[in-house]
């Protein structure tokens, strides 16, 4: 075994002796019977190898992970017009937060929060029919992970159809402000979709790789977006990929990463590593409590951070 191996492995051990998982999300009926004892991590590393351990093969809800995919598809089909309707600041706020918007005009913080992804999903129907759409947004994922067996979960999409009201109210709210074109269902509808995608950690790492390669995919050399752009959603992630946990994260951790209610998390050190860790409990602030303990533990490790000192060109 080599060394990443090794941490991995370690790290997957040391997880499944904590006690304190936090809690399961309990407000989308599919999730509330996840078990808190499941623990996934995988890593694959610039050079293609792949360290993966515990339930990393085990397909999971990656919720507010797909905001980072929406995003980047968004981003491809509007350009920058596309900050327009979203702002680029942590909100300090719960994801599902609709106070900042009275103030700010129906215009979300950041892409991140519901809010964010739920105009992003109102601007990808501007250009594409809500089939289309999805099939878009699925078709991406896919491609990025070399996976084409990757699904939507059907039953976690409707769940959170029936329950999600605090969503239903963003995008009235927003639609008040002109912030959403669309009837509401049609923005939501592709929102719940593209949250109910179903992943297991060594999906998401492979999906993950264009971020932490200047944009390429390096599994078939393609430019998925501009090295500015790559550059650009990770310091989004590193801001806001965790709600009003963001700081918290950034501080612990060092790495971008963005978390989702289903308890995963994405994370990403650029030049080196995409990495996918998967644990359901959540801590209050609604990001996956052994997720981020095990992240913080491999860059305890390995010394990994967006912070750590580069070779100078100075001097
Ligand atoms: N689909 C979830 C919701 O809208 C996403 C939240 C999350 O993963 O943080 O409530």
């Amino acid at each position: 075994m080599d060394r990443l191996q090794d941490i991995v492995a370690d790290i997957a051990a040391e997880m499944a002796d904590v006690q304190d998982r936090g809690t399961v999300a309990n407000y989308i009926p599919a999730l509330a019977n996840v078990s808190p004892k499941h623990f996934g991590m995988c890593i694959v590393g610039a050079d293609g190898s792949v360290h993966k351990a515990g339930d990393a093969e085990m397909p999971f809800s990656i919720q507010s992970i797909s905001k980072v995919f929406g995003l980047t598809i968004a981003l491809g089909t509007v350009g920058d017009a596309l900050w327009k309707r979203v702002g680029r600041e942590p909100s300090g706020s719960a994801f599902n937060s609709i106070v900042q918007l009275e103030t700010e005009h129906g215009i979300p913080r950041n892409p991140f929060i519901n809010a964010g992804a739920i105009v992003i999903s109102d601007i990808l129907l501007g250009r594409y029919e809500p089939r289309e759409a999805l099939g878009e947004i699925l078709r991406f994922v896919r491609e990025l992970a070399g996976d084409h067996s990757i699904m939507i979960d059907e039953e976690v999409a409707r769940g959170e159809a029936e329950t999600g009201f605090r969503n239903q109210a963003l995008a009235a709210y927003m639609r008040s402000f002109g912030n959403i074109h669309h009837a509401i269902e049609l923005p939501l509808g592709l929102y719940f979709h593209q949250c109910a995608l179903s992943m297991n950690c060594h999906q998401l790492a492979l999906a993950g790789r264009y971020l932490m390669s200047d944009g390429k995919n390096p599994a078939t050399g393609r430019s998925v977006v501009s090295p500015q752009r790559a550059r650009r959603i990770n310091a989004l992630m590193i801001t806001c990929g965790h709600y009003d946990g963001s700081g918290e994260f950034a501080y612990r951790v060092g790495l971008p990463g963005k978390s989702g209610v289903g308890g995963g998390i994405l994370a990403v050190a650029p030049g080196l590593a995409s990495i996918a860790v998967w644990s359901p409990g959540l801590n209050e602030r609604g990001n996956s409590q052994l997720g981020a303990m095990a992240l913080e533990r491999l860059v305890q490790r390995t010394g990994w951070s967006v912070f750590e000192p580069v070779t100078p060109l100075l001097g």
